[in-house]
């Protein structure tokens, strides 16, 4: 049977709206998803090296392509070039005051400053802890608050983990991620965005996710949830009081405690 007509039939048992996950016609993988929209039947394959990751449409009787979606084009990388120094003892005791990070943190994290920006610089890492870039963060008030610059072409999250179990909490910033991950495996979206891509990469390396972004971007997480829950054994919403950076350590450890 051709790609197209095992979507069409998979299509078929979608109602006007609906959409589905399941294992994708040309790797096998379950993370194909097929829609039905408008009378037509969109699909699409996250796995980046999937012959159908671009996507497509099909008509509802599942015989004509109307339009082939192009791979998205590739973003501009513009890494990070100025000078980085260690932090001196007055920022570290700044970010102790300011995100509750203390020792510890700063030996998972080791954040750099850069000098010309006037902005703290936490690397961002890749799930085997290669640095991939940074977040720039200003607590001068300037804006933006913070800027990602990635040295290459990938997600901006950033890991936090000791292959400690297939579970991941997924939040919304590294001083949070950080806080976190004295307790539980954590990963920083660096935003409350979470496309394909990034999902696609928690996918393949943790079976189980808990949302716990900041407390004001709940509905957020509850959406996260809802869209992408299905790409995992277990999905879940963590309600927050209060941002992990801002807890302290005692309520911190008994939020995750209960995890
Ligand atoms: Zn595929």
């Amino acid at each position: 049977m051709a790609y197209r007509d095992e979507i069409a039939l998979l299509g078929s048992d979608l109602e006007e709206g609906e959409n589905q996950y399941t294992s994708c016609p040309a790797c096998g993988k379950p993370k194909f998803s097929v829609k039905r929209e408008d009378g037509r039947i969109l699909y699409r394959c996250f796995r980046n090296s999937c012959s159908l990751h671009g996507g497509g449409a099909l008509q509802a009787n599942g015989r004509r392509v109307l339009m082939e979606r192009p791979r998205p084009r590739k973003q501009r990388i513009a890494p990070y070039q100025g000078a980085l120094r260690e932090l001196t003892e007055e920022e570290e005791q700044f970010l102790r005051e300011k995100i509750g990070w203390r020792q510890w943190h700063l030996l998972l994290a080791r954040p750099r400053y850069a000098e010309e920006q006037e902005r703290f610089a936490f690397p961002i890492y890749s799930p085997m802890g290669r640095r991939r870039g940074w977040v720039l963060r200003s607590y001068l008030g300037r804006e933006p608050k913070a800027k990602t610059r990635m040295d290459v072409e990938e997600p901006h999250l950033s890991w936090y983990t000791g292959g400690r179990s297939s579970s991941v909490l997924v939040v919304e910033d590294i001083p949070s991620a950080v806080r976190a991950a004295r307790y539980v495996d954590a990963v920083a979206i660096n935003g409350t965005g979470c496309g394909p891509d990034y999902i696609n990469e928690i996918a393949a390396h943790k079976r189980n996710v808990i949302w716990a972004l900041d407390n004001d971007a709940t509905g957020q997480a509850i959406e996260l949830d809802r869209r992408w829950g299905l790409l995992f054994d277990s999905s879940r919403v963590l309600m927050l009081d209060e941002d992990f950076k801002n807890m302290s350590e005692p309520a911190l450890r008994t939020k995750l405690e209960e995890i």
